[in-house]
Order: structure tokens, then C-alpha cells, then sequence
């Protein structure tokens, strides 16, 4: 039987790791400017890290990867989100108790989750994310959406864009849900079984329901924003005001619930308009929640807000407008050696070009000129570094320049200092 990957599972191959590795750098290098710092958390946690008393999501219910090994009662789950665990090591590593906050950090990794795949939607995708937890103002809420926006723009994206709502405060959302259930009681039997479950467990979560989507009473549904109350109008308003006068684009969708149960005053989601994207074309989603850090048992009144992006969905976007990131960059030098006899004496140049930050690879295939000229090629060098027995027995190199297809034949010892000047 040939070995295959799991369903829903990818290989990022070597071309395309270097698209990985530039948009991971981007990413590090925004948060560096936003002082924003790194957490790396467990892939695994507790399972009742991310399940939580009365949570209705799917991801929660439906596509965690639980497991329980043999002779331990102890439960685990991979992780489906970052969110959850970043939130446990804040309360347990007491940083609620830095002097400064919000604590601001980033995260990025791999999640699992026990969904049907398709294009941009995998059993094991990658999420970057920030949260920025502590203290709770407006001025967060704009400056997570900032980072966001500007993080997508300066990848080039054009077709993208904000979709932002608030989910009020508890009061605000407890009179919705009230509301929502009166509403939808009487199509309860004509709702899809999930929604049945949503309709006892929270009942905002039928807005945001897949199947039942394009039905008249959906559209017709109570609106959230003739629930909040004053003060969760005017922190709705503050983060509207901001992102107006930073020139920020957005658009209210008072139907915008997200995914998770744990949300409170603002969501917001970054979506893909491109055609190319299919079903799949939210890039990043996130919202403030005022309840989690407490539920972990950390201070009562703190809040937080964060987002994550699915890289994977973010590279599809970008290739969806034409975008590149990085590709394998060619070498500097290649060392051609074409006799056997000389082949310590080559790599030693070789390791000499390296230790010199030349980067560098040569011939161990004993191959002929011709085959090692064409290794050249692939390899996109900008210098051909020729060692025979008769350079050797000279202490010498000869190095072919492949672009202007000139070459020279200098002292072993003039090799760096040759280079130097080339790369200049
Ligand atoms: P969806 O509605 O697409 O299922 P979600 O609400 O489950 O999304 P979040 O939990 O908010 O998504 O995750 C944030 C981002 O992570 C998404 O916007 C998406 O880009 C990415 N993402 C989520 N699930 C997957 C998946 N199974 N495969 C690839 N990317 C994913
Ligand atoms: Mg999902």
C-alpha cells in the first residue's frame, strides 16, 4: 500500500516555503512595530480549555480532535483556535498583574479541525494571531483592526474588505437572545438540526448559520443593533469614529455573529471580494470578549480583543490577485569540480564561501562538465567556481561570472576578496 497524507492535511513544498517564510516575516515584523511580542503555547491543551460550559460553535461541538490515552483519565485536544490558550497562560502566569496593559502578543501555528475539506478550509491549517488582553478601550479595538488592515494592504491586496458589528455588552446581548428566540420559535421545526441545538444553547448563532442562510425569515430576523443599550451604542460608535478618521474603510453588517460564543461588543471580519476566492473568503476574523479572561479565573473585569488570520486562506487571496511572495532565491556561487582527485580541495573553497557568508553548493555527483554546468542553471548562481586537478595542483580557482559570461583564474587565496568586489 503507498503511504499517503491525511485527508484535509498539506506538504508545503520547498518552492513554496519561501512564500511562507516571507509572509511569516511580514507578519513578525508588524507586530515588532506594533509591540506586540510572540507567545508559543502548547498544540495541545486540556480539553475543557477550549470547551467551555454551554458553548454552541461548531468548531467546539463538532471538529475538535479530543483524545484520551490509555491508563490516564486525562483529556486532551489539539488545538482548533489560539485564542483559548493564550488566554489560560495569560491568567496563569498572572500577567493580569503587569503593571502595563493590555499585554499584547502574537501567536502562529498550526490548528485542527475535524472539518469536511475544500479549498481553503483543511483538517490542519495555519492561523497567525493577536491578542491584546487587559484593559478595555476603544482605542484597542481600532488599533487590532489597524494592524490587521494594514498587514493585508501592505501584501497588496486590493479586493478586500472590513466587515464590522457589535454584539453589545451582556445586558445588550441577553435582550437579543430573548428577542431572537421569540422570533424564531414558531420555524423551529422547519430549522436544520445545528440550529435546533443553537436555538437552546445561543440562539445568535442561527444568524450565522450555513444552511439555513438564504431563507426570508433569516433576513427578516431582529437586528442586533435595536438591542443595545447606551453604553454599548456609544462604545460602538467611539470605534466607528476611530476608524473614520484614521480612514479606515468599513461596513456595518448588523447579521456578522462570528464563529465563536465567547464575543462581546465589537467583530469584524476581512473578506475577500476577489472572484477567484470561492466559498471560502474570509481572510481574518476576530472581536473583543469580556468574559474569558474571568472565566479562567483571572480578574472580573477584564476584557480582551484579538484576531487570526488562516494563512493558508491569506496565500490563496493573494494568488487570487496576482500576488507573489518570495521565491527561492538563486545562489551566489557553485562549485564545479571536475576531478575526482580535487574534490577535498573544492570543498574546502566551499566551506570557505560559506564561512564567509557566500551562499553556496557544489557537484557531489562526480558528474561531467556538461551536467555540472546545468546544475549551475538550476541553481541560478551568479558565479561558477571551476576547480580541476590543474587548479589545485596551482592552489588555484577559476570563476566564471555566468551573466556577463566572463572568467578569470585568480590564487585560492583571492577567492573572498574576488567575490567581495563582485558583490559590491
Ligand atoms: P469559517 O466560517 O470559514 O468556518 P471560522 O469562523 O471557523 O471560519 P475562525 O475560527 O474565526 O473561523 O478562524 C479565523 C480564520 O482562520 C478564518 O477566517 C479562516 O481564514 C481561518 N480558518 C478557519 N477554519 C479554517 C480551516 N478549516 N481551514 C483553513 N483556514 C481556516
Ligand atoms: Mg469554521
Amino acid at each position: 500500500m503507498a503511504y499517503q497524507i491525511p485527508r484535509g492535511t498539506a506538504d508545503v513544498l520547498q518552492e513554496k516555503s519561501y512564500a511562507w517564510q516571507a509572509l511569516e516575516e511580514r507578519l513578525r515584523q508588524f507586530c515588532y512595530l506594533y509591540n506586540y511580542d510572540e507567545i508559543r503555547t502548547p498544540i495541545f491543551e486540556h480539553t475543557n480549555v477550549f470547551k467551555r460550559e454551554n458553548d454552541s460553535s461548531d468548531m467546539v461541538n463538532k471538529e475538535m480532535y479530543t483524545f484520551t490515552l490509555e491508563n490516564s483519565n486525562t483529556s486532551l485536544t489539539l488545538r482548533p483556535e489560539g485564542t483559548a490558550g493564550t488566554v489560560r497562560s495569560f491568567v496563569e502566569n498572572k500577567m493580569y498583574a503587569n503593571p502595563d496593559q493590555p499585554v499584547k502578543m502574537y501567536y502562529m501555528g498550526p490548528m485542527f479541525r475535524h472539518e469536511r475539506p475544500q479549498k481553503g478550509r483543511m483538517r490542519i491549517f495555519n492561523q497567525f494571531g493577536i491578542e491584546c488582553l487587559g484593559n478595555k478601550s476603544p482605542y484597542t479595538d481600532v488599533e487590532t483592526i489597524v494592524l490587521a488592515f494594514s498587514i493585508l494592504k501592505s501584501l497588496g491586496l486590493k479586493d478586500i474588505k472590513v466587515c464590522l458589528n457589535t454584539l453589545g455588552d451582556d445586558e445588550s446581548r441577553n435582550n437579543y437572545r430573548t428577542a431572537l428566540k421569540a422570533y424564531f420559535e414558531p420555524y423551529l421545526d422547519d430549522l436544520c438540526s445545528d440550529c435546533k441545538r443553537r436555538y437552546e444553547q445561543n440562539p445568535l448563532r442561527i444568524l450565522d448559520c450555513k444552511v439555513d442562510h438564504d431563507k426570508e425569515y433569516m433576513k427578516n430576523a431582529p437586528s442586533m443593533k435595536d438591542y443595545l443599550n447606551e453604553e454599548s451604542k456609544e462604545y460602538f460608535n467611539t470605534v466607528c469614529n476611530l476608524l473614520e478618521t484614521l480612514d479606515i474603510p468599513y461596513e456595518v453588517d448588523d447579521k456578522l455573529v462570528r464563529g465563536l460564543d465567547y464575543y462581546s461588543h465589537t467583530v469584524f471580519e476581512i473578506v475577500s471580494v476577489n472572484k477567484e476566492m470561492g466559498a471560502q473568503s474570509t481572510v481574518l476574523a476576530g472581536g473583543r470578549y469580556d468574559n474569558l479572561i474571568s472565566y479562567f479565573g483571572g480578574p472580573e473585569n477584564m476584557s480582551g480583543i484579538g484576531w487570526a488570520l488562516g494563512m493558508e486562506r491569506l496565500l490563496i487571496a493573494l494568488e487570487a490577485e496576482g500576488i507573489t511572495l518570495d521565491e527561492k532565491p538563486g545562489l551566489d556561487a557553485y562549485v564545479m569540480c571536475l576531478d575526482k582527485q580535487a574534490q577535498t580541495y573544492a570543498f574546502e573553497v566551499l566551506t570557505e564561501l560559506r564561512a564567509n557568508g557566500y551562499r553556496s553548493d557544489m557537484d557531489y555527483l562526480q558528474r561531467g562538465f556538461k551536467g555540472q554546468f546545468k546544475a549551475v542553471s538550476r541553481s541560478k548562481a551568479k558565479f561558477a567556481l571551476l576547480i580541476g586537478s590543474t587548479e589545485m595542483d596551482s592552489n588555484q580557482v577559476t570563476i566564471k561570472n555566468i551573466e556577463k559570461q566572463e572568467q578569470v583564474t585568480i590564487s585560492r587565496d583571492d577567492i573572498i576578496e574576488y567575490l567581495d568586489t563582485q558583490f559590491e
